[in-house]
């Protein structure tokens, strides 16, 4: 019996797609010429699918700590954080993350998927409730296969539904409701005030997952629940140092008094390896840059307000009215114009994520750009005609806006 035979309807979906030259999931990045740049097969192409909002991929102080930190440390710590596996450098970095919050702990994991996959199974437990909006990351949903808690999902960014959710649930219950700040598809920000005061309303703990919103949103780059003023009503922060902060690894902070016991129960937090000393050395670094990048703040804001209008302008469907993230997400009409669009842009030079159903909420074909904070304004009108010549190319048509 072939166990790999169940594959068979993913495998033909994918030879389905008329790739012409290379498909999304065989590009390879020859060389990282900036934080925005990248040669791919032999042709310079502009980065706008990296996530890597602040740029800090690049950043002197993080590319020097870690430099520092491989000739003192090692290439890894071969063990886990708790054994061998937490250095003075892990524990600097979880008090530079907690202060950065002002929380008063953090826990530091090896990835931001490992984060979510450990609180979210470890904290709601056999008689609890795990309330989870039904647009939620694989991480989450993850989390929530792992753990024994009842899950219970709610119409996406929807204070109502989750209202009607939580009210049908036995009062003295565990609740522990998930939410992200920004999602990553759409690009759309969450109605945290709402969401989490009805929480807080049905005596639920909250957990809010920022990785996409940390180092843009709020004043010092927190994230969207410092943006609207509602980070007392969160009990965990979850984020993500793949993202804003440049390299790898994920962390959570808390006031809670007890927070610490996490790390004796927490099997993605105990089972697995720690970071190597130059990623925590790099993230430690990258953090205090973010507290102190307000002007990389606002051009990551102008870049994405001028891509948002800019496609708009132009007749493309975007998936949110205005730009609420650096995150821009245009909507075509079916998978086939969807390939040869990703493709085609590719040509051009620009680089794009393409993402297609399962993987997207409703369904929808999307090109989906990420801008960074290094981006220049020319960079951006670049992706601007590139995206209008490659609908032209492919034959799109577009409606222009009025
Ligand atoms: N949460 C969300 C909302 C994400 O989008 C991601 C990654 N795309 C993660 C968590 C996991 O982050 P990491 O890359 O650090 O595993």
């Amino acid at each position: 019996m072939d166990l790999l035979e169940k594959f068979a309807p993913v495998i033909a979906q994918r030879n389905s797609l008329p790739f012409d030259n290379t498909d999304p999931f065989k590009v390879v990045m020859d060389k990282v010429i900036s934080e925005t740049e990248a040669l791919i097969e032999g042709r310079h192409t502009i980065l706008a699918g990296t996530n890597n909002y602040m740029g800090m991929t690049f950043q002197p102080d993080a590319l020097e700590a870690a430099k520092q930190a491989l000739d003192m440390f090692g290439t890894g710590t071969t063990g886990s954080r708790v054994l061998n596996g937490t250095y003075g450098g892990h524990k600097q970095l979880e008090k530079t993350i907690a202060d950065f919050y002002g929380m008063k702990s953090c826990m530091v994991f090896s990835t931001g998927y490992q984060a979510n996959l450990g609180l979210i199974s470890t904290l709601a437990g056999r008689e609890d409730y795990l309330i989870i909006d039904g647009d939620s990351h694989a991480s989450i949903y993850d989390g929530a296969s792992m753990g024994d808690a009842t899950v219970v999902r709610f119409k996406h960014n929807d204070a109502d539904s989750l209202e009607k959710r939580l009210k049908r649930l036995p009062e003295n219950a565990g609740k522990l409701v998930v939410v992200e700040g920004i999602y990553s598809m759409l690009g759309d920000a969450a109605p945290l005030k709402e969401l989490l005061e009805v929480s807080k309303r049905y005596d639920a703990m909250t957990l809010v997952d920022e990785a996409h919103s940390m180092g843009f949103c709020g004043s010092t780059g927190r994230g969207v629940a410092e943006d609207l003023g509602v980070e007392h009503l969160c009990d965990f922060i979850v984020g993500t140092f793949s993202k804003s902060v440049g390299t790898i690894g994920g962390f959570c902070v808390s006031n809670h008094p007890e927070f610490d016991v996490l790390r004796l129960v927490c099997r993605p937090y105990m089972f697995t390896a720690s970071l190597p000393p130059s990623v925590v050395a790099s993230a430690t670094k990258a953090i205090e840059a973010i507290a102190r990048a307000g002007n990389r703040r606002a051009h990551l804001w102008e870049n994405a307000r001028r891509l948002h209008a800019g496609l708009k302008a132009a007749g493309f469907t975007l998936a949110t009215q205005q730009a609420e993230s650096p995150i821009i997400a245009v909507c075509l009409p079916d998978p086939l114009i969807a390939t040869r669009f990703w493709e085609t842009l590719l040509m051009e030079g620009v680089y794009v994520n393409m993402a297609l159903s399962p993987a997207t909420p409703g369904g929808l074909n999307l090109m989906r750009a990420s801008l960074c904070a290094q981006h220049t304004t020319e960079q951006v009108d670049m992706i601007i005609e590139r995206f209008k010549h490659t609908a032209a190319s492919v034959g799109l048509s577009l409606e222009k806006a009025a």
